[in-house]
């Protein structure tokens, strides 16, 4: 569902991303390990094209992201074609970034609505719907600000599952909670696994990696160090690197 091919970014003198190479099959996990700065961030704004790529490519369920291809030559989309690329793909904060003006349920069907012209009483049902798949059908008409950060959350998740994406990317989405509040959202996480919902997670949960994830990916340095089953790189690491970071988070 998601191949990502020579990656390399830089920011100026700096080059984040070295030739990161992913594969994602349909209805998998893949957890993203590192320390902080390694580019994980950056491999996800670059896998939906809020950030653009310096060489290398990003498929997406076949379709080049941000260009086109004519012969061998690629040319950069339109901004209105790559918004709609990127309603394919949900992208679910940190900090949760919910309209702040708006209710609960009018944060999920805005974009159905804009980007998909979805017929409102149906962007509403299928709201509704996935409130309830989150838990939280009876928070529907309050306001992000009258949630707990695990309740905004799991609303974010609604709002990004809203736009029936084909792969929703995870930016450390427990990192901003308190720890009795990461846990609900971590459920909703497995509960996405369990269903096959394609996932890439840029988490420092070592044990959601251990019990959701297919393939583990441990990057350092803008480039994947290793990567396999959780059994391999989180218990049998091959690459100092790799123990190193693991003795540090475990
Ligand atoms: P991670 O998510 O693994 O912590 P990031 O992808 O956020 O790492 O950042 C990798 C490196 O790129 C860091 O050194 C960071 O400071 C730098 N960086 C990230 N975004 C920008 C930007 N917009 N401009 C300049 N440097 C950036
Ligand atoms: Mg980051």
């Amino acid at each position: 569902m998601v191949r990502v091919r020579g990656l390399h970014k830089s920011y100026g003198p700096l080059e984040v991303l070295r030739g990161v190479d992913l594969d994602v099959p349909a209805g998998s996990v893949t957890v993203v390990l590192g320390p902080s700065g390694s580019g994980k961030s950056t491999l996800l704004r670059t896998i939906n094209h809020l950030e653009k790529l310096d060489r290398g490519h990003v498929a997406i369920d076949g379709e080049l992201i941000g260009y086109r291809r004519s012969g061998d030559k690629l040319y950069e989309l339109k901004e209105r074609e790559v918004l709609r690329q990127r309603t394919g793909i949900g992208f679910v904060f940190q900090n949760f970034n919910l309209f702040p003006h708006l209710t609960v349920l009018e944060n999920l069907v805005e974009a159905p609505v804009a980007a998909l012209r979805r017929p409102k009483a149906a962007a509403r049902a299928a709201a509704l719907a996935l409130l309830e798949r989150v838990g939280l059908a009876d928070k529907a008409a309050a306001y992000p600000r009258q949630l707990s950060g695990g309740q905004q959350q799991r609303v974010a998740i609604a709002r990004a599952l809203a736009l029936e994406p084909k792969v929703l990317l995870f930016d450390e989405p427990t990192s901003a909670l308190d720890p009795e509040l990461v846990g609900e959202v971590l459920d909703v996480l497995k509960d996405l696994a369990r269903s096959g919902t394609t996932m890439i997670v840029v988490t420092h949960e070592i044990g959601f990696a251990r019990e959701v994830a297919d393939t583990v990916v441990f990057m350092d340095g803008g480039v994947v160090v290793e990567q396999g089953p959780p059994a391999e790189v989180l218990d049998r690491p091959r690459h100092e690197r790799t123990r190193a970071f693991l003795a540090k988070v475990l």
